[in-house]
């Protein structure tokens, strides 16, 4: 039987949860690969649990080194920053050994698929208006194709879109009801080789300045202009009403199910995330779904509430990819896992 590490090495881009994915394969025995570029090379170069870095220009110049990748039997962990500077339709083309089911990249990257995904598995999404005319209650328009919150709007009722949409250049958007609640990212494992769900860990995130606004009384706001804005500048860990927890988890199960019959038996599988607000009736809206590992995993490098109880030693959701793969190559089932 192979040693898992022997014969394969993990690696991924230099950004986003980078550190997480490779001291999680380090811990579970594989050499570790990091593409950084020139400017974030030599930070990465201070981690031990690198093995090797290897530098290009930019994350867009990734192709070019695919041949070497391929030859050296690299497995890629796929996280945001991929989506970010490659873009799904070169994520889809890559020939490295990826680790997830490509099609997946599909119903993810068009908005109207992921609804239909997610309204099929029988989960709750915020309304959405066809015009501005149809309008009844606050909104969030979100341009095609936006990451981490930017290149959003909000307008409080029919007028104020109706004003704000004349200067948004973006030609290709939504517009989604405003959910007043609470923000809550569940981050899920599941695994193809025991068909098993984790809940790994839950974050919120910050996002300014409508994380922040709050720090402002209203009435001192007043003929600021403030507009609230989405960016997302960092991440706070959250544990869960425990009642709620059964809820979460078979949202999540009924995700993967649905992903089964939608995208073929492989379906949805490894780290993803809903993103929900939850309000004060306590009932979940999921406004998004990243099907990889999402940075907020990054508070949990020590492994979070949830992953104590699944495992009695460090798992995080990096850890978790590596042990996935590493069981993969024993049970000789790799290919299940690989793209
Ligand atoms: P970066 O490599 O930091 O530019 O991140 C790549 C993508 O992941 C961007 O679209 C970011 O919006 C997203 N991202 C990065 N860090 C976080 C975070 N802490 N929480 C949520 N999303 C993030
Ligand atoms: P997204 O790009 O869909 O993950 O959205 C980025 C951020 O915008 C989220 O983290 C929320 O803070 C906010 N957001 C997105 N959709 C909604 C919604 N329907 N209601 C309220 N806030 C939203």
């Amino acid at each position: 039987m192979p040693k898992a590490g022997s014969q394969y090495a993990i690696a991924t881009l230099a950004s986003h949860s980078c550190l997480q994915i490779l001291k999680g394969a380090k811990d579970e025995g594989f050499s570790t690969l990091a593409i950084a570029t020139p400017k974030t090379a030599p930070f990465y170069k201070t981690f031990p649990f690198i093995d090797e870095i290897i530098t290009i220009p930019t994350f867009a110049d990734f192709p070019k080194i695919e041949d070497e990748l391929v030859k050296r039997n690299i497995v890629i962990i796929p996280h945001g920053s991929f989506v970010a500077y490659l873009g799904f339709e070169e994520n889809k083309k890559m020939k490295t050994h990826y680790f997830g089911n490509k099609d997946v990249l599909d119903w993810e990257s068009d908005r109207k698929m992921q609804r239909e995904w997610m309204v099929k598995a029988g989960i709750n999404v915020p309304r959405q208006f066809k015009s501005g005319e149809e309008i009844d209650a606050p909104v969030i328009v979100k341009s095609y194709g936006a990451a981490g919150g930017e290149g959003y709007f909000f307008a409080k009722n029919k007028g104020e879109f109706a004003d704000k949409i004349k200067s948004f250049k973006p030609t290709k958007y939504v517009i989604q009801e405003y959910i007043i609640g609470v923000s809550l990212y569940i981050h899920y494992f599941y695994s193809p080789l025991n068909q098993k769900l984790e809940i790994m860990s839950i974050d919120r995130r910050y996002e300014t300045n409508v994380d922040s606004l709050g720090r402002i009384p209203s009435q001192n706001q007043e003929g600021l202009n403030i507009q609230p804005s989405f960016v997302v500048v960092g991440n706070a860990p959250l544990v869960l009403r425990e009642s709620l927890l059964p809820q979460v988890y078979a949202m999540g199960q009924r995700v993967v199910e649905t992903s089964q019959k939608l995208m073929g038996p492989k379906g949805l599988f490894g780290p993803f995330c809903l993103e929900t607000i939850i309000t004060p009736k306590q009932e979940f809206f999921v406004v998004e779904i990243s099907c990889r590992i999402v940075a907020g995993t990054n508070l949990f490098m020590e492994g979070s509430p949830y992953s104590q109880l699944l495992y009695d030693e460090p798992m995080s959701t990096g850890r978790r990819i590596a042990r996935e793969i590493k069981l993969s190559v024993q049970e000789g089932r790799l290919t299940d896992i690989l793209d």
